[in-house]
């Protein structure tokens, strides 16, 4: 699934880290694994993916790797200042950046068209049950 042309901008919490997006996100989703819940710190977390070719970056990052249960490698980038989580890559997806959603300045563009390890919604958490919901990470399209 292709999405329309997405222009936003955004930064860390402290602005050390500045973010550029210009292009078509290829998957928007809402994923509730353990990580992005322990990741985050919340019920899930809102990610845009899209070609890091469309993506411009400023400003140090540190980040942490893990072993996600298809035995890729996720790395999460955050900001050794603030702690802002702002940059994913998974080995699963060369060339491909993760973004949470919420380091740009708009994101009213965003609309989740996956929601993804489902069986960790927690009830008092809530996302698009209107959009294909997964138990797991599904097979990639
Ligand atoms: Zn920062
Ligand atoms: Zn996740």
């Amino acid at each position: 699934m292709s999405h329309p042309t997405v222009k936003d901008h955004g930064q860390c919490q402290c602005g050390a880290f500045k973010i550029e997006i210009d292009g078509s996100p290829m998957r928007m989703a809402s994923c509730h694994c353990r990580d992005c819940q322990q990741a985050s710190g919340t019920g899930h977390m809102n990610i845009v993916f899209i070609d890091e070719q469309n993506v411009r970056k400023s400003g140090e990052l540190t980040g942490y790797a893990a072993t996600t249960d298809s035995g890729n490698t996720y790395t999460r980038y955050f900001c050794p200042t603030c702690g802002s989580r702002v940059y994913g890559e998974n080995t699963l997806r060369p060339g491909i950046a993760a973004i949470p959603v919420g380091v740009f300045e708009d994101r009213s563009w965003f609309k989740a068209d996956a929601v993804v390890y489902c069986r960790n919604r927690d009830a008092w958490d809530h996302s698009d049950t209107d959009v294909p919901n997964f138990d797991a990470m599904p097979p990639p399209a």
